[in-house]
């Protein structure tokens, strides 16, 4: 059976020379195929990093280097130590796959005419259930929240979306995989947010109506 060719895949390998960071991995053209490791382990021997197979690329994802699951697979948080053969355009792919999942399509959606972003207000108006009371932020609101869930010591990835008052990311303090659209960690702090809000309106309605009581 004839293989389908990615054309997400091959725009990102012709574009990349001899190597190529990805947030926290290290891409280096190896002969017809590729070496990749934590950028933190540039300057290490082969010999002094365990082999890991590109189907495996999973296990080093899932967890931090102190076994703490990883639930934004963009935090830099990476575990080092490793090394990933990957014989072919193809297994480099299945590696990034996993470790940075979504982000060739995401990279080759983002160098379109019209990046497909979605922003804040048109994201959460489309929620239904728990995350539809994430709309009730307003702009600057949301924009905090945004800014504390996006930050760079939790997310590598370069936000393209907004909300008004807020610009998008910078390339330089983040990396070239995109963010297209909230994820649901951030979703989920924003629905945080609301309902602490919530709270926090409730106890002053409280106090306010003892105090109106004793008076
Ligand atoms: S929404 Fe924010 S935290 Fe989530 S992946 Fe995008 S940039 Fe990272």
């Amino acid at each position: 059976m004839a293989m389908v060719a990615n054309p997400a895949l091959k725009r990102f390998v012709a574009q990349m020379r001899d190597e190529l960071v990805m947030a926290q991995v290290l891409i280096r053209r190896n002969g017809a195929g590729y070496e990749l490791r934590q950028l933190a382990d540039r300057g290490l021997a082969p010999e002094s990093l365990r082999l890991v197979k590109a189907g495996d690329a999973r296990t080093l994802a899932q967890h931090t280097a102190t076994g703490v699951f990883r639930p934004l697979k963009s935090a830099p948080t990476l575990q080092n130590g490793w090394r990933i053969s990957a014989s072919s355009d193809g297994e480099l792919e299945l590696a990034l796959n996993q470790l940075y999942p979504g982000a060739i399509a995401d990279w080759a959606a983002a160098q379109t005419v019209n990046p497909p972003v979605t922003n804040y207000r048109e994201f959460t108006q489309r929620q239904s259930g728990m995350y539809r009371i994430t709309t009730m932020l307003d702009d600057a609101q949301a924009a905090q929240v945004i800014r504390a869930g996006c930050d760079q010591q939790f997310c590598l990835k370069r936000r393209l979306w907004t909300v008004a008052g807020l610009e998008p990311d910078d390339m330089a303090a983040k990396s070239l995989i995109p963010c297209l659209e909230p994820c649901a960690v951030l979703m989920e702090l924003a629905r945080k947010a609301v309902r602490i809000g919530q709270e926090e309106k409730a106890g002053l309605v409280m106090k306010l109506a003892g105090e109106s009581k004793s008076e």
